[in-house]
């Protein structure tokens, strides 16, 4: 679950998390990647001595995304060590921001989804290749230069050398 229960930490001190996120959760909607299998997450909750809530744990998942060169489909795993702080909201105004994460006192759970979505977020790399000396794709007919050869480059010579030719040959 990803509700940490703050009576039983109060009493307990120290909580485990386990949770297993299926791949189609609403949590990881308007997400640009494709889970194929559920995501991972494993921690520890405590209290610091300063009433601050620290979640430290892993989280674990397996992608597909896209190769930026050839835009075929790449798995991709993803396993991070994360570390989730969260301050009691003292003073009214106080707002969640990027570093800052804020939970109610008085409210019986903290809702951990929000910050392990960004978690996944910051640690998905956008820019995965399906091997380093992919080919990519001919920019000018599409082909995939790791399967075929196109002709692109030998027949249609690039228009921008046609134009300083015609200049040279005045
Ligand atoms: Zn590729
Ligand atoms: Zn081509």
């Amino acid at each position: 679950m990803l509700r940490l229960d703050l009576a039983r930490l109060d009493r307990e001190r120290s909580l485990q998390i386990e949770a297993r996120i299926p791949p189609d959760d609403p949590l990881w909607e308007d997400l640009e990647v494709v889970f194929v299998g559920p995501v991972d997450f494993g921690a520890r909750a405590s209290w610091t001595g300063s009433g601050e809530i620290v979640v430290r744990g892993t989280l674990r998942a397996s992608l597909q995304q896209e190769c930026r060169r050839c835009l075929e489909p790449v798995p991709v795993t993803l396993s991070e060590e994360i570390t989730l702080v969260f301050l009691p909201a003292t003073e009214p105004g106080m707002e969640d921001d990027g570093d800052t994460r804020l939970f109610e006192e008085s409210a019986a759970e903290l809702d951990l989804g929000q910050a392990v979505r960004e978690e996944i977020i910051l640690g998905i790399d956008p820019y995965v290749v399906c091997r380093p000396e992919c080919k990519g794709l001919c920019p000018r007919c599409g082909t995939n230069l790791n399967e075929e050869t196109c002709h692109c480059s030998s027949e249609e010579p690039d228009p921008r050398w046609d134009a300083l030719r015609a200049l040279k040959k005045e």
